[in-house]
């Protein structure tokens, strides 16, 4: 173990990271999560799926001596992360019961003599004597808990053998733990802990945000049309759709066989070999889409699936997240469409009806959350991090409630009655007991704590008599953060600093009216407002083609997924770039030196004939040459714009002013090549102030700045704005 951290080593883990998995940068925290593992403190690690928790473990696998212990649930998820990291040159291999005598004792081999750097083992593997003797004799670094919320019965994936691994550990020696888990509840993140015996352990935990996914419902009409429709605007496209039932996974993958989109069925009423094959056969792109009940996706990390669609209303939230997580894991596109009805959540909660009245509860207030995700108006991804306990202080500028909002009105004096009747009764009770009470509903609790003596008793009904309204507005002051909602504790509302501040200082706060999915209108057209529909991307479009299809001839000959000879972000950027000679390769993103030895030959030439036959001016001949760095950050610029990163992120990711990025984006635009910067626009500039100053360079007789500042001077328009929609402007007549 490295004892110090010091700059020497940090260096190196940077250095390291490019040249073994080809990544220039750290992702989130990984830098000071890998740090903290080396020097031998136990770690937890708690990311959203899709975030890099793996490199977490496999960088310092890498620079420390001995070897590393993962330990993982599903024996299908070992090989793929084995096959990745064979592919980057290291030297990894999996313990489990599926192996032969003859393999099992060359793992052990070279797990002796010191050159095997990680070691994949399921817990039922680990706890064999045999195993453990042998594990005595090998220097280990330390322990990685992969999916550690399957120790806690409270997750929804227990394992009862997760629960011996601390043991074992102990048994083996004194090793530093790093657990690593997608799930983010206290009591489940508790339980860990306790039974790791970290609790000394720092805890690592990043945003649940996933930036790149765009989340979507739609009302449950008419779904069989919508759903071909959009799995066709989607062709080529990896997908998952998840059903509830086995018979709707069956009927559904034979809807979409018959109308040739290739699609298979996943269940767990189909025989293992069956599913193991149809499982393999969307992993090596044999097949697109994947129907399945959630029995499916657990044991898969494919990078770039592209679109997961909920044909029926998912139990949970939290069931809903994980399954919507498993779209584009790779920070490209990934599409979460889902459609609702109340006949879902009555199906739903029918199958309840055997269980005991707590579970039933439970079960209820689930369902409860559901329906309010899906029929609020806000936008999505405040509602879904504020379920998990995470507060976005604007909108996201990127689901369907921020592209087509519902109704809208500013109000006051109902925020205040709300705030108001959660403070008088002192924090205690739910959203339930506050409308009532507003709305005088005649109940035996309202009257029991003398609710009715209270001054706001009724009060909500001479301002807005539907019920319903009351119960929204305090859903969405929890998701604005006026409220505070206990979700451990029976969903009690409390006030927190912003809501007194509030009762004392009201303003007028941006409500949103909620679905009504029966009345909503159903399109069945082609789908070009939605995210996957229309940008204009920076790669070569024929070239990214050409490299897909040598990419999956060769992971046939390989007998690999295709996403582990290179994952689609580095196709693209090989598509952007050119790169020619393997120096050149070795620079994209995801590409370290071992990839590059083992498959990059046949890339180059492709990339090489390509070039050659198409009289290209690559980058290099004419940017790079002369001015690395500049040529860079367009590229760069380019990239994160195709994947709807904010300005504002690459602007903090670069060090750079917004400014700086803005201007690198005004000169990528006059140079002629088209980008869509409205995903960032919608976000930061009110529509109507869009509207605004493009009509302005319309009549303007110049796109000058100084001159549209001037006209603007009134309206307090910063000049970054009137910058953001002149590149809009030029881009959308001009290119
Ligand atoms: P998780 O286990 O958290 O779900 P993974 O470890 O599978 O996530 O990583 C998700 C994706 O992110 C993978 O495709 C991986 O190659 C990529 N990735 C991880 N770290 C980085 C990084 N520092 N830079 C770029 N891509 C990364
Ligand atoms: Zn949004």
């Amino acid at each position: 173990m490295v004892k110090q951290v010091d700059n020497v080593v940090l260096d190196t883990l940077k250095e390291r990271l490019k040249e073994i998995f080809g990544y220039s940068q750290f992702r989130g925290e990984q830098e000071v999560i890998i740090q903290n593992i080396l020097l031998g403190k136990n770690t937890f690690v708690i990311m959203p799926t899709g975030a890099g928790k793996s490199l977490c473990y496999q960088l310092p696998a890498l620079v420390t001596e001995g070897m590393t212990i993962v330990i993982s649930p599903l024996i299908a998820l070992m090989k793929n992360q084995v096959d990745q990291l064979t592919a980057f040159g290291i030297n990894a291999q999996f313990l489990n019961s599926t192996l032969t005598k003859a393999e099992m004792t060359r793992v052990k081999n070279d797990a002796l003599d010191g050159s095997l750097k990680l070691l994949y083992i399921a817990p039922e593997s680990l706890t064999k004597e045999e195993n453990l003797e042998f594990l005595k004799r090998v220097k280990i670094s330390f322990v990685a808990i992969d999916e550690a919320h399957c120790i806690s019965e409270w997750g929804h994936d227990f394992r009862p053998e997760y629960r011996r691994i601390y043991g074992i550990i102990e048994n083996i020696g004194n090793l530093p733990i790093i657990a690593l888990t997608a799930t983010a509840t206290p009591k489940v993140q508790q339980d860990i802990r306790k039974n790791l015996q970290m609790e000394e352990a720092e805890t690592f935990k990043s945003s649940f945000n996933r930036k790149n996914l765009y989340y979507e419902i739609r009302a449950k009409k008419d779904t069989k049309k919508q759903l071909i429709r959009y799995v066709r605007n989607n062709k080529g496209k990896s997908g998952i759709v998840y059903c509830l039932s086995r018979k709707t996974v069956e009927e559904i993958a034979e809807l979409l066989s018959v109308n040739d989109v290739k699609a298979l069925p996943y269940h767990a009423g189909l025989d293992s070999n069956t599913r193991m094959a149809n499982q393999d056969a969307f992993l090596n792109e044999d097949v697109d889409v994947i129907v399945a009940t959630i029995a499916f996706g657990m044991g898969i990390d494919k990078p770039d699936v592209r679109f997961v669609i909920h044909y029926d209303v998912p139990k949970s939230l939290e069931g809903y997240y994980q399954e919507t997580g498993r779209a584009g894991r790779d920070g490209l596109e990934g599409n979460c469409l889902m459609f609702y009805s109340y006949d879902d959540i009555q199906k739903l909660e029918k199958f309840n009806k055997d269980k005991t009245v707590t579970e039933r509860d439970n079960a209820r207030h689930l369902l409860n959350e559901m329906v309010a995700y899906s029929t609020l108006g806000v936008c999505r991804r405040r509602q879904l991090l504020s379920y998990f306990g995470e507060y976005l202080d604007k909108d996201c500028g990127f689901c369907d409630n921020c592209i087509k909002p519902t109704e809208k009105s500013k109000v006051q004096d109902e925020v205040v009655l709300v705030l108001r009747a959660v403070h008088l009764t002192e924090q205690r009770f739910d959203g339930e007991h506050i409308t009532d009470l507003i709305t005088a509903t005649d109940n035996q609790y309202v009257r029991s704590y003398e609710h009715d003596k209270l001054d706001v008793f009724g009060k909500g009904t001479e301002l807005n008599e539907s019920r319903d309204y009351w119960i929204s507005t305090i859903r969405q002051l929890v998701i604005l953060n006026y409220l505070e909602k206990d979700i451990e504790n029976y969903g009690i509302l409390k006030i927190g600093e912003k809501g007194l501040n509030y009762i004392n200082d009201p303003y007028p706060v941006t409500l949103y009216k909620d679905h009504n999915f029966d009345e909503e209108e159903v399109k069945v057209e082609d789908d070009t407002d939605s995210a996957s529909g229309g940008s204009a991307h920076a790669y070569d479009e024929a070239l990214l083609g050409m490299l897909k299809v040598l990419r999956k001839k060769v992971a046939k000959e390989k007998d690999l997924p295709p996403y582990v000879i290179f994952q689609d972000p580095s196709l693209e950027e090989m598509a952007t770039t050119y790169p020619t000679t393997q120096q050149e390769m070795a620079q994209i993103n995801g590409v370290g030196m071992g990839k590059v030895q083992k498959f990059g030959r046949q890339f180059i030439d492709l990339i090489t004939r390509y070039v050659d036959e198409n009289e290209i001016e690559t980058a290099k001949d004419v940017v790079i040459k002369s001015t690395v760095n500049k040529s860079k950050i367009k590229i760069f610029i380019i990239q994160q714009v195709d994947r709807k990163v904010s300005l504002d992120e690459i602007a903090d990711v670069k060090n750079m002013a917004l400014g700086d990025i803005i201007e690198e984006v005004e000169h990528i635009c006059y140079s002629g090549t088209k980008l869509n910067l409205d995903y960032y626009i919608n976000q930061v500039i009110d529509k109507e102030r869009q509207q605004d100053i493009y009509d302005y360079f319309m009549s303007a007789e110049t796109d000058n700045i100084a001159a549209a500042l001037n006209e603007f001077s009134n309206d307090d328009v910063s000049e970054e704005e009137l910058r953001l929609v002149r590149i809009k402007f030029l881009s959308e007549l001009a290119n």
